[in-house]
């Protein structure tokens, strides 16, 4: 092995440098186009060949998610100093295990605690940097397991889950992702009850859930109030829940992946009214920050129940400080990547006021878009805007495999990349905008685009 990293580095800025030109005139939806199969290689052909091998071979078939007119799902982009922050994460390879050898751990506590601010959470809560929404709801939830123990005088981090007996999720519009912690945390998915929400609207009805609350006096319940639906970026009233805590105790989480984010702007900071009085609270970074995957951050008021949950107990890794429990005792992993660097360094690169007008960019394409479709009798929105996400369909009754069918001709154009959805039983698109490229002029783009398609159907 006699390949030099710093000639490397230099050789990959070069190579990478121009494909990153290229990011915003690639088709949007690659045709995911791969090579064939090669055995393993008995001898290497060195770091620049590898690199060269994969630009010639793979990177081709590569999506534009990096650009600026992949709608899809919630992606987001990557700030230039991100993608540095994650390059210099490589070349340190900081395990953020634990703070005996290295101040990378503090460096993770300080990104933290300046998203705290960002978010409008008080010093109560405590965070960590997790591999995104998911991760950071399974976290929230696995603390609110344990909670629920503490409630009933059972360790369940000890017992187990079914010393708890059946558990209830309770919650208006739940992400996929809370059956998933459901399941992987031994309620089941069938713990997961949706709340009815408020008329034409994705927010829970809080009477609603005041009767549920009601209806199971003494089971144990979470609660997983929502700062952002996927389809119409809806908000539970978090006030409201916080205060049900007073009649029916519940652990109150709250899934703000994205829609945390309201808080960077005045016109829509109300909505995130309440967030502070969570138990514990997701955001993801790799969406709206416009930091690389894999990233997010979870927070959580008890970070006492945390550490009993995740600690990892061994002889060589050190005995557990309540007060200061070390990074191995707060997440999923064990060896952790130093994934807060990116974040760290577009915070530092922008600051706050460069991060609030991201937000505000997506949200004025949003509102572009949105006037666009509604002036065209060919389609029709469904929901109010609320921040950076168009729910619309094509005019008539459309059906899911036309509107597949649509979207389908959408990617082949290159052109953009969007998502379906189901949005009050009627089959639907979505337009999710979260990266910092996006301008008016690729609203345009994206709106002609969905034209052609829709004229070809
Ligand atoms: C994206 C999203 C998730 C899951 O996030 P990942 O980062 O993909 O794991 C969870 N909840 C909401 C509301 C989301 O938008």
């Amino acid at each position: 092995m006699d390949d030099h990293l710093p000639s490397l580095l230099a050789d990959a800025a070069r190579l990478l440098g121009e494909r990153a030109a290229g990011l915003d005139t690639r088709p949007v939806a690659g045709d995911a186009a791969h090579p064939p199969p090669v055995p393993l290689p008995r001898e290497g052909v060195g770091g620049l060949a590898a690199l060269e091998t994969f630009l010639r071979d793979w990177e081709p078939g590569f999506s534009g998610s990096a650009g600026p007119r992949y709608l899809g799902f919630v992606t987001g982009g990557a700030t230039p100093a991100a993608v540095l922050g994650d390059w210099a994460v490589s070349v340190f390879d900081q395990n953020v295990m634990s703070t005996g050898d290295s101040c990378a751990a503090e460096l993770e506590s300080q990104t933290i605690g300046w998203l705290r601010e960002m978010f409008g959470l008080s010093h109560r809560h405590h965070g960590m940097t997790v591999t995104g929404a998911t991760a950071a709801n399974l976290v929230g939830l696995a603390i609110g397991r344990e909670w629920l123990g503490e409630q009933r005088g059972t360790i369940v981090s000890d017992a187990g889950a079914a010393a708890l007996g059946p558990v209830t999720i309770l919650s208006g519009s739940p992400h996929a992702s809370v059956y998933k912690a459901a399941s992987i945390l031994g309620f089941g998915r069938d713990s997961v009850r949706q709340v009815a929400t408020r008329p034409g609207r994705e927010a829970v009805d809080v009477g609603a859930l005041a009767t549920a609350l009601r209806e199971r006096p003494d089971e144990p319940v979470i609660v997983v109030a929502n700062a952002g639906t996927v389809n119409t970026v809806d908000f539970d009233d978090l006030a409201a829940l916080a205060e049900l805590r007073e009649s029916h105790p519940f652990w109150l989480h709250v899934d703000g992946a994205f829609g945390a984010y309201a808080a960077l702007l005045d016109s829509r900071r109300h909505l995130v009214d309440g967030l502070d009085a969570a138990d514990s609270v997701c955001v993801d970074l790799h969406k709206w920050l416009n930091v690389p995957y894999d990233c997010g951050a979870q927070f959580t008021r008890r970070r006492d129940l945390q550490a009993r949950v995740f600690a990892s107990l061994g002889a060589y890794l050190g005995v557990l400080d309540d007060d200061h429990p070390e990074p191995v005792h707060l997440t999923v992993e064990n060896s952790r990547r130093l994934r807060a660097l990116p974040a760290w360094m577009t915070l530092l690169a922008y600051g706050l006021d460069g991060h609030r007008k991201i937000v505000q960019d997506s949200v004025d394409r949003a509102g572009e878009l949105a006037r666009l479709l509604d002036a065209d009798p060919a389609w029709r929105v469904l929901a109010p805007v609320i921040m950076n996400v168009v729910c619309f369909t094509p005019a008539g009754e459309p059906d899911p495999a036309a509107v597949a069918r649509l979207l389908e001709r959408v990617g082949a154009s290159g052109e953009a990349f969007l998502t379906p959805t189901v949005y009050a039983g009627v089959p639907a698109i979505r337009a999710a905008f979260s990266s910092w490229k996006t301008t008016a002029d690729d609203v345009g783009r994206v709106k002609a685009a969905l034209d052609a398609a829709h004229r070809a159907s």
